[in-house]
């Protein structure tokens, strides 16, 4: 089966990550879905307490734009954040 082929090329590309900037390996992932996730309950939580769904819609909406944005990879090195 050519599946088992794809699956190898995915891991060797994300044990590979290296710092653009100071060339180290020292990187990891530096968001998490799940995290966003839970900012977004808060914040809709927080609006409808206030009794402002407007804000809670334009809060996430802002979060999700935010969560897509951010380079998925930070350097424990210099803090250097790249895709
Ligand atoms: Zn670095």
């Amino acid at each position: 089966m050519p599946d088992d082929d794809l699956i190898d090329a995915e891991v060797v590309e994300e044990d590979s990550k290296r710092c653009p900037v100071c060339e180290s390996y020292d990187v990891g992932r530096a968001k998490s879905f799940a995290a966003y996730l839970v900012l977004m309950v808060a914040a809709y939580g927080a609006a409808l307490a206030v009794d402002q769904t407007a804000a809670a819609f334009f809060a996430i909406a802002v979060l999700c734009v935010v969560y897509y944005v951010t380079p998925p990879y930070r350097c424990h090195e210099c803090g250097a954040r790249f895709d």
